[in-house]
């Protein structure tokens, strides 16, 4: 079950995306305080947060952290758009989205739906890309590329296949040096870009622009999708 959790004080708020939410199948909890939040998600295996950034006992910054102390639950902020100056605060402290009020449910709903699609994305072993050109085999760490296994060495591999299990979503080169080398790599950021290069030959990805693996000024790369769009 996709358990989804609301901490939010305007419960007017909360209600409609709850409404929302269940109409596609989601088992929605809503809280209005931090504290309650946290203790309720203590209780329940649950799958996503969206978590308000003003609440009235504990901000949204600090329910973050402590959630983050013992989980890698999806966490969806919501900001208002004055706040919006903490988003570069709240990537440090581990959101995975944010989205600004005035909410559109819909928009909130789509998000929520393409998230489930790239977890759903993650249990399949093989992901198989412009008409199995490419294929990229989860479990065997393989690479096939018009048919043929070519060599990727394990960063490479970690790479691409981060990349491309959240095709379409941005990366920031911070993102994927974690997912690569842990929290602890105190290297340049260029070593994804010289990984980024020797990946794309690899995968003959060598197009311009690249059809696989694409670059976005100043945030950093994607799987699929136009250049900087
Ligand atoms: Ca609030």
């Amino acid at each position: 079950m996709n358990n989804i959790l609301i901490i939010e004080d305007e419960e007017k708020v909360s209600e409609v995306i709850k409404a929302y939410l269940e109409k596609e199948g989601y088992k929605v909890y809503c809280t209005t305080k931090g504290c309650d939040g946290i203790s309720l998600f203590n209780k329940i295996d649950f799958k996503l947060v969206i978590l308000d950034l003003m609440l009235p006992d504990i901000d949204g910054e600090e329910v973050c952290r402590i959630i983050r102390e013992t989980s890698d639950v999806y966490i969806f902020m919501l900001t208002a758009k004055v706040e919006l100056s903490d988003k570069i605060q709240g990537l440090n402290i581990g959101a995975d989205e944010y989205l600004t009020k005035p909410l559109s449910p819909r928009e909130l709903t789509a998000r929520v739906k393409a998230l489930f699609r790239r977890v759903d994305a993650n249990k399949v072993t093989l992901l198989s890309y412009n008409e199995g050109k490419l294929q990229i085999n989860k479990e065997k760490r393989d690479v096939k590329v018009n048919g043929e296994n070519i060599f990727l060495t394990p960063n490479e591999f970690n790479l691409l296949y981060a990349l491309a299990s959240n095709e379409g979503k941005v990366l920031s080169r911070e993102q994927l040096i974690q997912n690569i080398y842990g929290i602890e790599f105190d290297g340049s950021d260029r070593t994804i870009d010289v990984n980024i290069k020797n990946l794309r030959k690899k995968i003959g990805d060598n197009s311009r622009p690249p059809k696989y693996i694409v670059t976005v000024t100043k945030a950093g790369y994607k799987f699929g999708g136009e250049e900087n769009e």
